[in-house]
């Protein structure tokens, strides 16, 4: 049984999940495909890995689930490699895996009828990662937003939020597992609590955490919508020095009038005053960022605002998507920015990227760092900055010096390993 995975972290969570529920129910020489619908890329790429694992395991069952199965259900049934398509709401159920093994028949649920998420806590279906150093938490899944370009709540549905006192068992079991980094995980993650009984604000779950979970060395948030952080979040960033000073932000866009085109709910200067409070508050903080490149009536003007809030918001990891247009979505319907030019803003927005990396990286020579090793001889500073760390223990915490940079990560000297 094999389950390949596409796109984001809650997909990998998932992913383990089904690795259990499927395993136990009985399917061997079965692959599954937890797809991605984000862009259409993601999709293409899901199609092509479902026609070369056909080709290379002719008896394998193919099933595919996922965002793209959820939203694109018919288009991978007409696939003749695939055996069963099974929808976002089912994946991670044991119930559906057997009912699978008994009679061959798998669900594509509506989405919007779901009601609460990351069930599989409850069943304590996820106690590890394969093949990470960092646990990645489900807190939340689905959204409540509609931005015009995206596709994900069409593919997860709206908001849930797994119960706190779950999100606290689930922690303190990976710790026990020896994860020392949690990295809470979802699609949304400030509407964390909106639906939760006295609607408890995503800095409250973080501060139980860290009160119930004294073993948990390394507390990170993954992507958050900066309008959306609340005041419980901004002191457990400012105070607790085991949550880690990274913040990765989905701004998308430079130009208040295409963030009024994408339906976002932050402005410009929303974005630059956010990053200076979180600064002025914890100076050693590190921010990346997700940007389109190339929304629909984009022009070179809006464009170089998009550029220089890289700057303004000082910037380290910036995460750049070509504008892909999502059938469905309001943004696929509007007058489209030429392929080229969509290309030529994503260079250019990665290219700056790049250039802020380096800066960022220079100024972190001769500093001191806490890395968490991961797989492959790379490790993640507290920042997220990624250190080059040769023969160190996956999953180890070593303390090092900088000695220099080659551009894309850290290099540091002879280190001891703290904790073997
Ligand atoms: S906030 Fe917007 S971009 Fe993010 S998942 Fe929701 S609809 Fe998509």
């Amino acid at each position: 049984m094999e389950v390949v995975t596409f796109g984001c972290r809650l997909n990998a969570v998932e992913s383990e999940a089904i690795r259990r529920a499927a395993g136990e129910s009985g399917h061997r020489d079965t692959i599954v495909f937890n797809t991605c619908a984000v862009t259409q890329e993601a999709v293409r790429q899901a199609r092509q890995a479902i026609r070369r694992a056909a080709r290379e395991r002719p008896g394998a069952r193919i099933v595919v689930t996922g965002c793209a199965a959820q939203v694109e259900t018919q288009s991978f049934r007409d696939m003749p490699e695939v055996g069963a398509v099974m929808g976002n709401a089912d994946k991670a159920r044991p119930q559906a895996w057997l009912d699978l093994a008994r009679d061959g028949q798998a669900r594509v649920n509506d989405v919007f009828a779901l009601r609460e998420t990351a069930h599989h806590f409850v069943a304590g279906a996820v106690d590890s990662i394969e093949g990470q150093t960092r646990a990645f938490v489900e807190v939340q899944n689905g959204c409540d937003h509609r931005c015009t370009f995206c596709i994900i709540p069409f593919g997860r549905g709206n908001s849930r939020s797994a119960p706190a006192g779950d999100v606290v068992a689930q922690i303190r079991r990976l710790c026990a597992n020896g994860y020392r980094e949690a990295v809470l995980t979802g699609v949304d993650i400030t509407s964390w609590g909106h639906d939760l009984p006295g609607a408890p604000s995503l800095g409250r779950l973080v501060k139980q955490i860290l009160r119930h979970v004294p073993e948990l060395e390394r507390l990170r948030i993954s992507s958050i919508d900066c309008i959306e952080a609340d005041a419980d979040l901004m002191d457990a960033l400012a105070t607790e020095p085991r949550v880690m000073p990274h913040l990765h932000l989905s701004l998308q866009a430079g130009d208040d009038m295409i963030l009024k085109r994408m339906k976002r709910r932050h402005s410009r200067r929303d974005a630059i005053a956010f990053c200076a409070d979180v600064r002025k508050a914890r100076p050693d903080v590190v921010f990346g960022a997700d940007f389109i490149a190339g929304f629909p009536t984009e022009s070179d003007e809006m464009f170089a605002r998009t550029l220089d809030l890289a700057e303004e918001c000082g910037l380290t990891h910036l995460h750049v998507f070509p504008f892909s247009p999502r059938p469905g979505t309001p943004a696929a319907r509007m007058p489209q920015t030429p392929r080229a030019l969509v290309k030529a803003r994503a260079q250019a927005l990665r290219a700056k990227g790049e250039a802020l990396l380096a800066a960022h990286l220079e100024r972190r020579i001769g500093a001191r760092c806490a890395v968490l090793v991961e797989r492959g001889g790379l490790g993640r500073a507290e920042d997220f900055t990624p250190v080059a760390m040769p023969g160190a223990a996956p999953g180890s915490i070593v303390d090092v010096t900088v000695t220099g940079h080659d551009g894309t990560k850290l290099q540091c000297g002879e280190f001891p390993v703290r904790r073997p």
